[in-house]
């Protein structure tokens, strides 16, 4: 049984990159390129040697690094079908129920559009790990950039409906901005006061507030709590679709 060795590191201005290792065969995978050079210094730390880049979506700040990272190691990078054309150095496109092998692990592909039109995420069911690139972040989620909320909801939702202690790893490190918006749209939340409290303090110590997990997420986020009857009250939404609460909270956080 394959477990790989997860490795999270801060690239750019609030980006994280995201390296994965299969221990048995040496098989490493880059989820997303956000910049080549500290990728490859977290390569050199490790002393792995990078085989694959996985690509959740089409942003400069996910594929600025694939040229130089594919030209110097001759890896495979696979991306959405979707968004090929979009994507420098695309190899192997990929779609919903897809499977992609990073050595003895498997991930599953999960088409998450929204934030862009073909957005991937990948599960690894045996790892517990999802990467879900700019769909979910911490407390939030991303902005509806090529898609419309209900398009958005249902990625989300497919989302939400991961084992609770999948760990969650995102693009970007947004949590304690998010918090505050949050706590506006759900101040009496306590799971979520909690975690406002914990993220300012990571925050000030410089430390990552992720990876969080689906369980984490559903008890504060409230892109995935729509349902919460303290949030449609506060909206003046209650009883309506979700996918529109889900819709209001998004336009509000646009606004905040
Ligand atoms: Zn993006
Ligand atoms: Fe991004």
């Amino acid at each position: 049984m394959a477990k790989l060795d997860i490795y999270q590191f801060p690239t750019r201005s609030d980006n994280y990159g995201v390296l994965i290792h299969d221990p048995e065969t040496g098989a490493t995978a880059a989820i997303d390129a956000p910049e080549a050079e500290p990728i490859k210094a977290a390569l050199a730390q490790k002393g792995w040697t990078l085989t694959d880049i996985l690509v959740t979506h089409h942003h400069a700040d996910h594929t600025a690094g694939i040229d130089a990272l594919k030209k110097k190691t001759g890896c495979t990078v696979t991306g959405p079908a979707r968004e090929a054309g979009l994507i420098p150095g695309l190899d192997v496109e990929v779609k919903e129920g897809d499977t992609v092998e990073i050595g003895n692990a498997k991930g599953h592909v999960i088409e998450t559009p929204g934030h862009t039109r073909g957005h991937v995420s990948y599960f690894f069911p045996e790892e517990g790990a999802v990467f879900v690139g700019d769909t979910l972040f911490s407390v939030g989620c991303g902005k509806l950039l090529e898609g419309d909320a209900p398009t958005m909801w249902t990625s989300l939702s497919k989302l939400a409906v991961l084992p609770a202690e999948t760990e969650v790893y995102c693009g970007h490190e947004y949590t304690n901005a998010n918090c505050r918006f949050a706590l506006t749209i759900e101040p009496e939340n306590e799971a979520l006061q909690a975690r406002a409290a914990e993220v300012a303090e990571n925050a000030a110590n410089g430390a990552p507030s992720l990876p969080t997990t689906i369980g984490q997420e559903l008890a504060t986020n409230p892109f995935l709590r729509a349902s919460s009857p303290e949030i449609q009250q506060r909206l003046g939404l209650e009883g309506q679709p979700l996918d529109v609460v889900f819709g209001e909270v998004r336009k509000r956080k646009d606004r905040f």
